[in-house]
């Protein structure tokens, strides 16, 4: 794939960026290298001034920076700014609270004195996708850090210039030069980054086909991996919840990000006593949504990120009705230039259907009638991917069945499932392995060294 900012409200390739030579790569890798050895024998209070400058930085130029994530992939620009500023936070909270993750544990063995101890294991390949281009970026980008690793990053095609603006505020933060460098690479250049003895991890967020291919390579030749993938997240709504927020956090659930979110609500689970009001409650919603420019302060929705994007959505959709299910709203790319397209929503989906079985990535939400929370339950588990899940209910009985036994990284009751870097994020089933976030996610590329000393 070409590497260039096209921007989707127009279709226009606006800049295009030459891939780096393979002797290019090979030189930042060892450079990467070299900057590891560097800063792991920096100390943590080292580290966390550099991490906080990270954040002011992030903080102190939120606007600037999210009109680049506007431009290339088309959110609108508030929530581009939103988006930089959850960075600044997650970089402030690695900084205060990675020594305390990594501290010595100390445990009662025979030996006079047996600990655990975290160490890092050197430069780590970040395979990451275009939907928060900061954000997938610095999650991983500020623990790996503070524990004392390097990043390699190669970011989607379509967000060079996100991409060297994140490398350029690491350099500006007093980071080893090379502690983070982004690699303008395409997808079949990352096998040979992969296999260089020096790299010695790797995550990606992504797709399924993406992922298995790191993960098959990275195995071959056995390094560890983190992998962050598709999604099909439930969203039950059960008869004593409070409807009208149940619909208000569900729209924004299904719609945020241009409907473009792994964790977005994608499935609707509604009890048959309050589904017509549920569902005539969230048409009103969907079509009170603005569409438009996404650097206009009242836009609700920009375009979808690119051609193709709009073309599987529209597909997806279409293979549905072919199904047997019907549209109740939207659910059509708008007849313009870009990639715009309306939010729909989609009911009666036979589980005949493969779209069943598919993540729509795009503000589509499917509708589903069930009799009680059992059923609501098998349905939400009878899906591939286990992501997040959320439920709206008041009844205690249903909040605790709901968390036991939901297939899923997470389960959030009576709010939408959100990231927050004091929470451990990830999925299981065909969602991925591993946890970003929290201890979990410092801990995920540090070798948890034994020591015991007689
Ligand atoms: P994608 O095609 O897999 O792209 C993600 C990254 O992987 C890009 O940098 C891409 O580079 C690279 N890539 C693609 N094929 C590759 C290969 N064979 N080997 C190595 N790298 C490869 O994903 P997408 O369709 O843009 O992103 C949307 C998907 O990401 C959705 O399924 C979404 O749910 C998932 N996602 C998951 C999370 C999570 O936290 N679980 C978060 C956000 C998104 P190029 O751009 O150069 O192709």
């Amino acid at each position: 794939m070409a590497i260039q900012t096209r921007n989707p409200v127009t279709g226009k390739v606006v800049r295009t960026f030459k891939a780096h030579t393979d002797t290019e790569i090979g030189a930042a890798i060892v450079r990467s290298y070299q900057a590891f050895l560097e800063l792991r024998n920096w100390s943590f209070e080292k580290r966390a001034a550099c991490m906080v400058r990270v954040s002011d930085i992030l903080e102190g130029e939120a606007e600037a920076l999210g009109r680049i994530a506007t431009l290339e992939m088309g959110k609108t620009h508030g929530s581009a700014i939103a988006e930089v500023k959850k960075c600044a936070w997650v970089c402030r909270y690695y900084a205060e609270a990675a020594e305390a993750h990594l501290s010595d544990d100390h445990i009662e063995t025979r030996a006079s004195k047996a600990f655990r101890k975290y160490m890092p294991l050197g430069p780590v390949l970040a395979v990451m996708p275009w939907n928060y281009p900061f954000w997938q970026v610095f999650r991983f980008a500020a623990p790996a850090l503070m524990a004392g690793n390097t990043g390699l990053l190669k970011h989607a095609s379509n967000v060079p210039q996100c991409a060297l603006a994140i490398e350029d505020i690491f350099k500006r933060a007093g980071f080893p030069d090379d502690a983070f460098r982004t690699l303008l690479i395409s997808g079949s250049q990352v096998e040979k980054v992969l296999r260089h003895d020096l790299v010695k991890a790797a995550t990606l967020t992504g797709s399924e086909p993406a992922g298995a291919s790191v993960a098959s390579i990275c195995g071959s030749v056995i390094k560890p991996t983190l992998l962050e993938l598709g999604g099909s997240d439930a969203f039950i709504v059960m008869p004593s919840a409070d409807l009208d927020e149940a619909v208000k956090v569900g729209t924004t659930a299904r719609t945020q990000n241009n409907g473009q979110s792994c964790i977005a609500a994608k499935r609707f689970i509604v009890h048959t006593d309050i589904y017509d009001k549920v569902k005539a409650r969230l048409v009103e919603a969907f079509e009170a949504l603005k569409i438009g420019d996404p650097m206009a302060d009242d836009t609700d929705i920009g375009p979808l990120v690119n051609e193709a994007a709009l073309k599987d959505l529209t597909a997806q959709v279409d293979m549905a009705v072919a199904d047997g299910a019907s549209v109740v709203t939207g659910a059509v790319a708008i007849d313009s230039e870009g990639y715009f397209f309306r939010p729909g929503i989609v009911e009666n989906l036979p589980n005949g259907s493969p779209v069943y079985y598919q993540e729509l990535f795009g503000p589509v939400a499917l509708l589903f009638k069930v009799d009680d929370l059992d059923t609501a339950i098998d349905l939400a588990n009878d899906s591939p991917f286990g992501l997040g899940a959320a439920i709206f209910t008041q009844d205690e009985d249903e909040k605790e069945r709901a968390i036991n036994r939901i297939e899923a990284g997470a389960t959030f009751v009576n709010s939408m499932t959100s990231s927050d870097p004091r929470l451990p994020f990830g999925g299981i089933k065909r969602s991925g392995y591993g946890r970003e976030l929290a201890a979990e996610g410092i801990r995920a590329f540090c070798n948890v060294k034994t020591v015991s000393i007689a």
